[in-house]
């Protein structure tokens, strides 16, 4: 059962699902088998969610056998679920050391977006971040980030009864910073993309990062997918107060190294998040400032970047407070004159605490929309029981 946790498995085993395709090749041929097996067994977990050996009907009994000794296929253990009114759903995961992740799917009408998370905290500590505030504890594993998309693909399929894809698109925005776990985030990267795991487009897998400009510049060359970066300020005093790795990798850096990734981009843009602050980055005269340094660096008339204002979601630690509305589309509106394009982000899932940033959170599930959204999307609905999940719905 996927995303199930196996209560007897050997924690001194392999995790599977640490594993991109090659990476199982490899593990494969340490057994004495071919890369087709490698495949066939990365189908049965990712595809059919398999993580019992002996279901994988048509692996050689041999080789199951010792997968049985040698390996794994590990889930995350779900602590709670959360379904919103606008059908946005919630999870919380144990990832051990009494720290939780979180991982939000956000369904639309078009697309099924899953936000996914990479650190247990964040090292970074921006201001206006709960995440960050909680400060650092670990990487997650590769493993642990594929198996959010593991758990949240196989359980939305099994609630909405859908032999096909749920889940088109992932971002990685949940908790922490995806280029300071660069090792782990590349191979679960590869497997969301690999067409025997999610075959996900490389335009519809987004990792967001608060600017660390060597990593960039690497995931442009090893695995290329669409960008998002977190600027929230226009002018380096600002930014260094806000999102301190900029004193590390200031604007002029980080304008040019996205400049460098567009050169690999599946995208001609990349997207630059702007948490909008009231009173702090909001000012119409921080618009202008953001038109001149986008102005600054953008190539021979090149489209290269779009902007998403994100309305800040306040929590009382961070002693900020959210732009107005009115100010929200002011500041939009200069950005939009000046040639950019600019979104305002809908907030989504606020009254379960899943809206970006926000990791606590304990409410009921009121209104079953889940299943109002199945409707609209003529998608079977069944009633799940989530005992057969181990989550524990509040
Ligand atoms: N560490 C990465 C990805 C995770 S944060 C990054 O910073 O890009 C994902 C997005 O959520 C970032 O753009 C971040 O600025 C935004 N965010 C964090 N806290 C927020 C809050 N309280 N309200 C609104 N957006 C927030
Ligand atoms: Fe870390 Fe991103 Fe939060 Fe900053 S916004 S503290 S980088 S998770």
């Amino acid at each position: 059962m996927p995303g199930a946790i196996a209560s007897r498995v050997d924690p001194m085993t392999v995790n599977l699902l640490d594993y991109d395709l090659d990476g199982l090749t490899r593990f494969c041929e340490g057994l004495g088998e071919k890369r087709y097996r490698a495949v066939q067994l990365f189908r049965w977990m990712h595809q059919k969610g398999a993580s019992n050996f002996d279901d994988m009907s048509d692996l050689a009994k041999s080789l199951r056998e010792k997968l049985k000794v040698a390996a794994r296929v590990e889930g995350l253990k779900p602590i709670s679920q959360h379904i919103s009114s606008d059908g946005t759903i919630k999870w919380l995961f144990d990832v051990g050391g009494g720290n939780a992740i979180e991982t939000v799917f956000i369904p639309e009408e078009d697309r099924g977006t899953l936000c996914i998370s990479s650190q247990a905290g964040c090292a970074i500590g921006c201001r206006f971040c709960s995440t960050g505030h909680q400060g650092f504890s670990r990487n997650l594993k590769a493993g642990e980030i594929v198996a959010q998309l593991w758990f949240a693909e196989h359980f939305l399929r099994k609630h909405f009864q859908r032999d096909e894809r749920v889940i088109s698109n992932v971002v990685m925005m949940g908790m922490g910073e995806p280029l300071q776990n660069y090792g782990e985030v590349i191979p679960a990267l590869r497997v969301m993309l690999d067409d025997h795991g999610y075959g996900l487009s490389r335009r519809r897998v987004t990792v967001s990062t608060s600017g660390i400009v060597p990593k960039m510049d690497l995931l442009a060359e090893q695995c290329p997918v669409a960008l998002a970066v977190s600027l929230h300020a226009p002018t380096d005093a600002l930014r260094d107060d806000l999102v301190p790795l900029n004193k590390k990798y200031p604007l002029d850096e980080l304008m040019q190294a996205c400049d460098r990734y567009l050169e690999h981009a599946p995208r001609d843009f990349i997207t630059f998040e702007y948490c909008m602050l009231a009173g702090v980055n909001d000012q119409l005269e921080h618009a202008q400032q953001l038109v001149q340094l986008v102005r600054r660096y953008a190539s021979a008339g090149r489209v290269w970047c779009k902007f998403n204002l994100i309305p800040f979601n306040p929590f009382p630690a961070s002693g900020l407070r959210c732009s107005a509305p009115q100010q929200v589309q002011a500041f939009a509106r200069v950005l939009v004159d000046a040639g950019i394009v600019t979104t305002v982000r809908k907030t989504r899932g606020e009254d379960i605490d899943a809206a970006c940033g926000q990791l606590a959170g304990d409410v009921q599930d009121r209104t079953r929309v889940g299943e109002r959204i199945a409707r609209q999307r003529n998608w079977t609905i069944k009633p799940v029981s989530m005992d057969d999940q181990s989550v524990k719905e509040t």
